[in-house]
């Protein structure tokens, strides 16, 4: 088909050479009146619905008749009627449109959520869990949230006080024993991993509690921070110790250590975590045990349950 085509071309471009010689080239000559159609037809594109030769003459100017001249050239015009922009026998092929492939959202399975059993329980009290986790008996207007030790902490229990002098081994073993009893008791999880003694400290050290003793007086028996790793005892203080007990009172011991395992003050005096009385000796209550479980189940900066 290529073959054939190109010969037509080929003649026809002899055909002009033969009757118009080389003006062929200068003339202002309609050749699309020709070209378009073979070239259409080489592509296919078109259909020839009607065909003739009718012969129109050009002169050496162009077209039309000259003033006063005469007609030139005469030559055979083939008209085609075209239509169409197909061909019947080279139908275009559908377009095939095809759907983009919809890629569906990986399923994202929610969370489980286990609900913590000790939340249905009678014994669960939320406005309690604010006083002795979230600071809200004395703050209640700047809620805390949850702070807490996150793994079974180490004790540094310093054998002598910030000047130097040694405390007394009743005091040092019967305020670890208290530690270590009481860790357990509100952790509820881990208690601690062991207790060193030393002159030395651990302060800074992660998963260290270094207990220090004041060698001055002050307002209080004992301090820490919530949460922290230090804790301070002040056997200075007058009436912080009980006769014939250790220096500092184990309750103050018990109460500092609620303290750095995250705990606030509460309501009642029957609360290891009540600030003040003048008891020797006392250990968490029910409910602070029970909501010390809570908060040890919970992770660290939550809020209310
Ligand atoms: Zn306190």
């Amino acid at each position: 088909m290529m073959r054939a085509g190109l010969t037509r071309l080929v003649n026809a471009y002899r055909w002009r050479q033969r009757f118009y010689g080389q003006a062929w080239k200068t003339r202002r000559y309609p050749r699309v009146l020709i070209t378009a159609p073979v070239w259409a037809l080489l592509m296919k594109r078109v259909t020839i619905i009607w065909s003739t030769t009718i012969s129109i003459r050009v002169n050496q100017h162009g077209w039309g008749r000259p003033p006063g001249g005469r007609w030139h050239r005469t030559f055979p015009l083939i008209v085609l009627l075209l239509v169409g922009c197909s061909s019947p026998t080279a139908p275009t092929p559908p377009v095939v449109v095809t759907p983009p492939v919809v890629v569906a959202p990986p399923v994202v399975a929610p969370p489980v959520v286990t609900p913590n059993p000790l939340l249905s329980d009678p014994r669960f009290s939320l406005s309690f869990y604010r006083q002795f986790v979230r600071n809200v008996y004395e703050e209640p207007r700047n809620l805390q949230p949850l702070r807490r030790q996150t793994e079974a902490p180490r004790i540094y229990l310093r054998t002598i006080d910030e000047a130097g002098a040694a405390i007394d081994v009743n005091t040092l073993n019967q305020t670890a024993a208290a530690i270590e009893q009481t860790a357990g008791q509100l952790t509820g999880v881990f208690g601690v991993a062991g207790i060193d003694r030393g002159t030395s400290t651990r302060e800074g050290q992660r998963g260290w509690i270094t207990v220090r003793w004041a060698s001055e007086s002050s307002a209080y028996c004992g301090f820490a921070v919530y949460g922290g790793d230090v804790m301070t005892l002040y056997p200075k203080t007058p009436g912080c110790r009980c006769t014939g007990g250790p220096a500092v009172r184990l309750k103050t011991v018990r109460h500092e250590l609620g303290h750095v395992l995250g705990f606030y003050h509460t309501d009642s005096p029957t609360d290891l975590m009540f600030q003040g009385g003048s008891a020797c000796d006392i250990n968490p209550s029910a409910r602070e045990l029970f909501h010390a479980r809570i908060a040890y189940s919970r992770p660290i900066g939550s809020l209310d349950p």
